[in-house]
Parts: structure tokens; sequence; C-alpha cells
């Protein structure tokens, strides 16, 4: 079991902690899981790599010409004026031309053909004339032009993927141009996921008077899923020691992390968070921002020995808010980064925000970061963005309108309609 030792920090003060802060504790305690496993190729999109993959091969196998055209030596061409050459053949891809290009001679090439002997520069056929045997071409060309050079993309014996890159549709490609049929990615990060509070109703039962449909297990697997993770659903566990207690037990026996909602608020009976405490070694964190203010991080011990007799160390606990747009917001924030290092994503990419112009006010305090939702919009050729209403923490809908969030930095005062903001794509975060 690791010792989290919160205190000796530096710049720590969990009661009001910058979000960057917070970002950065979790990125530096996590480690990734370990534990690989081999998939073919197309399995492998979305998964993390594992070891690097080396190149077998020289990617292009062989000098080749970029472009269709005229293959011909570059020693030929004119000083001044065209140059005549004696065509003696043609290049295909796939379909070499087996003989040796001579003084005055040029062959007919296409694309992705392999470069004949002797040829080093290739001309496209746009500028170039024929007139019977011979191929006449323009002055102004030069040596090395429109040729790939054998290995110009991948070098044979150098790693071609990087372990810790994620493997997105390019390194598919990549991977099968090297002729590979599978490779070695990190295993899934398990998550249990749980929502806490004696107000939730699980859909498909009525609703009792004064309780709420528990939608954050759904945004939560949504977003879990979404980044590859094996969720396991734990479903509603009343505020009751002995029911969390369990649960947490389960999860932290199961699981390489724990997701809950709920119950970490300033409202919330304190027995919830001195029982997380009791399990584990959990901090209770007042993050400096809006929405999603309170948040507990840390581990659950596992208590418990496992049948192969292994003890299992426990399970990561991020212990979101109840409202379901900052239970949204703090998992993207923090949470998603937090899942990406322990995926074994190496580095951890930040997610880039990008200026757009505000086109309406906004009511902003200094020493807080805020998250709005917005709705981006281009006007004369400029990208600008506007909120989308209402943007309380329980809004759901602020968020299903949304297609950027609005990033109003700590020190940041109020928003005037034509300032430039900062705003944070969600497609490619969501
Ligand atoms: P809490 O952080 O537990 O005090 O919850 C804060 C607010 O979020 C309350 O209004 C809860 O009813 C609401 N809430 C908590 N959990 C959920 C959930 N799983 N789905 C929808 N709303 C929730
Ligand atoms: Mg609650």
């Amino acid at each position: 079991m690791t010792t989290l030792n919160f205190s000796c920090l530096d710049d720590y003060d969990p009661d009001s902690l910058h979000v960057d802060r917070a970002r950065r504790i979790m990125l530096d305690m996590l480690p990734a899981v370990s534990g690989h496993e081999c998939v073919f190729v197309r399995q492998a999109l979305g998964r993390v790599l594992a070891e690097d993959v080396i190149s077998p091969v020289d990617v292009p196998a062989h000098d080749n010409s970029a472009m269709d055209g005229w293959a011909l030596r570059s020693a030929d061409l004119a000083a001044e004026g065209e140059t005549r050459l004696k065509n003696i053949g043609t290049a295909f891809a796939g379909r070499a031309f087996e003989g040796k290009v001579s003084r005055g001679e040029t062959v007919r090439i296409m694309t992705g053909a392999v470069l004949p002997a002797g040829v080093d520069c290739v001309v496209v056929q746009e500028v170039s004339r024929v007139e019977g045997d011979t191929v006449i071409v323009p002055p102004g060309q030069r040596a090395d032009q429109n040729i790939r050079r054998a290995g110009e993309d991948l070098k044979a014996g150098k790693p071609a993927i990087a372990a810790g890159k994620l493997l997105r549709p390019a390194e598919l490609g990549i991977i099968a141009s090297l002729g590979i049929a599978e490779v070695s990615v990190r295993r899934r990060v398990r998550v249990a996921l749980f929502s806490t509070g004696d107000e939730l109703c699980s859909i498909g039962t009525p609703l009792f008077p004064g309780a709420v449909y528990d939608s954050n297990r759904y945004t939560l697997w949504g977003m879990l899923t979404r980044l590859g993770c094996d969720v396991i659903d734990m479903g509603v566990v009343k505020d009751e020691p002995a029911a969390l207690e369990a649960a947490f037990r389960e999860a932290a026996n199961c699981a390489d992390v724990i997701v809950t909602s709920g119950g970490v608020s300033v409202g919330e009976a304190d027995f919830i968070k001195q029982l997380m405490q009791k399990l584990g070694e959990v901090a209770f964190w007042k993050i400096a921002m809006k929405p999603g203010r309170p948040m507990a991080f840390g581990r659950i011990n596992a208590g418990r020995i496992q049948p192969d007799g292994e003890s299992k160390p426990g399970a990561w606990l991020f212990g979101l808010p109840g409202n379901p747009v900052a239970v949204m917001v703090t998992f993207y924030q923090f949470a998603r980064p937090a899942l990406l290092k322990l995926m074994g994503l190496d580095p951890v990419p930040e997610f880039p925000t990008f200026p757009a112009r505000c086109v309406e006010d906004i009511k902003k305090g200094k020493g807080r970061t805020e998250f709005q939702r917005g709705i981006l919009f281009q006007e004369n050729g400029e990208w600008c963005v506007r909120p989308t209403g209402h943007q309380g923490s329980g809004v759901l809908s602020s968020m299903a309108k949304a297609d950027c969030f609005i990033v109003l930095e700590h020190e940041r005062g109020k928003v005037s309609a034509g300032e430039t903001v900062q705003v944070q794509l969600m497609t490619g975060l969501v």
C-alpha cells in the first residue's frame, strides 16, 4: 500500500486548492497500471501501446516516384532551355522497369513505382511533351525532385511508435504499413462506479416523494466508456455506514479505481468522510473552481486477502460531487487526465484551449477557475462563443446544449461582451 502524504506537498491548502495544483497532485501520485495484453491491430484502436513498435523494414521499402511523370538522370538536364530524352519504357507501381536508364534516356513512371537504376529525378507529366519516342521536359528541374527515398517515413530498426502512445487510426495504419498484425497494449483500467444518496432512485422504479433519478451513473458510465475503461456499475448506495463500507470494500477488491458521486459536500453527513478516511487514505479538497468545489481523492484499502492469496493493494478513489454538472466538470478536469495516466499514456497530453470572442457579459469573481458551458459559432470569419444560459451546477441541460467549456481563469474578474475568453472544445474531451 502506497502511503499518501498530502501534507508534505508544497503550496498545499486542501481548503482552497487551485485547479492546476489539484490536477498536478493527482498526476504526480498516480502510476500506470501494470499488465499488458497482445491484440490484433483493429482491437488496438483507443488502447495505449505498452512496448515500442520497432520497424522491421524501411518504409517506403524502395526509392520510388511521388508523381506520375518521367524518370530521368539529372545529369542529362540541359543547362538552359528544354531537354530532349528518348522514351525507353514504363515503370508501374508493383511492376518495376528492369532495365537501366542511360545517358539521354527516360522512362515513363507511375506514382509509387520503384525508381529505375540510374535515375535521380522525376518530372511531372503535366509539364512534359511527347513527340513520338522523344520526351521534352521544360527547364527548371532539379535532382531529387518528386522522389520518395527508402526509409524516409520509417527506418528499419528504429521505433516507429513509442510506448505510451494512444493508438488512433494513424497509428493503426503505421502498424499495418510495417506488416505487423499484433501489438502489445496496456490492459484496460477497471473502474467501479456507484452513486450515493438517500434521495436517489434508479430508472425503471417510481419516484418517491422528494426523490431524484440517478443521472450521474449514466453520465459517468458514458465518460468512462468513451475513455476506454472497463466499468463496473455498482448502482445506488444509500447514505448508510454499513452499506457504504460494504460498497467501498467490494469496489476496492475488484477495481483499480473507484468513482463515486455525492456525499463529499459540506452539507453532507460527516460519517461518509469519516468512513472514507477509515477505509484508506483520503484527502477532502475544496477546489477553487465553479462548479465542482468539493472533491475527495485518495486510496481505499482492499482489506481482504484475495482467493489466490495475493493481497490486492486497494483502489484509487475519486469522490466527485453530487450535482450533475459538477460531476461532469470535475470528471473532465481531474478524473480524465488521472485515468489517462493510469491507462499508461506517456506523456498525458494537456487538453488545449483556444481563444474566442465572448458575445455576452459573464459574472465572475476572482480567485477561482470557472467552467461555463458555451456554444461556438462563426461571425465574419471569427470564432465567437455564447454561454448556454442558466449555469447552475444542477442544470444538466446546460451541458447537453454546449459544445465547449468557457474556461475563465483563476485571477480573472467579470467578462464584458466582446472580450476574448479561452474555450475548450468538448469534441475530443467527451
Ligand atoms: P451531494 O453532493 O450528495 O450533497 O449532492 C448534491 C446534489 O446533487 C443534490 O441535490 C443531489 O440530489 C444531487 N445528486 C447527488 N447525486 C446525484 C445523482 N447520482 N444523480 C442526480 N443528482 C444527484
Ligand atoms: Mg448526497
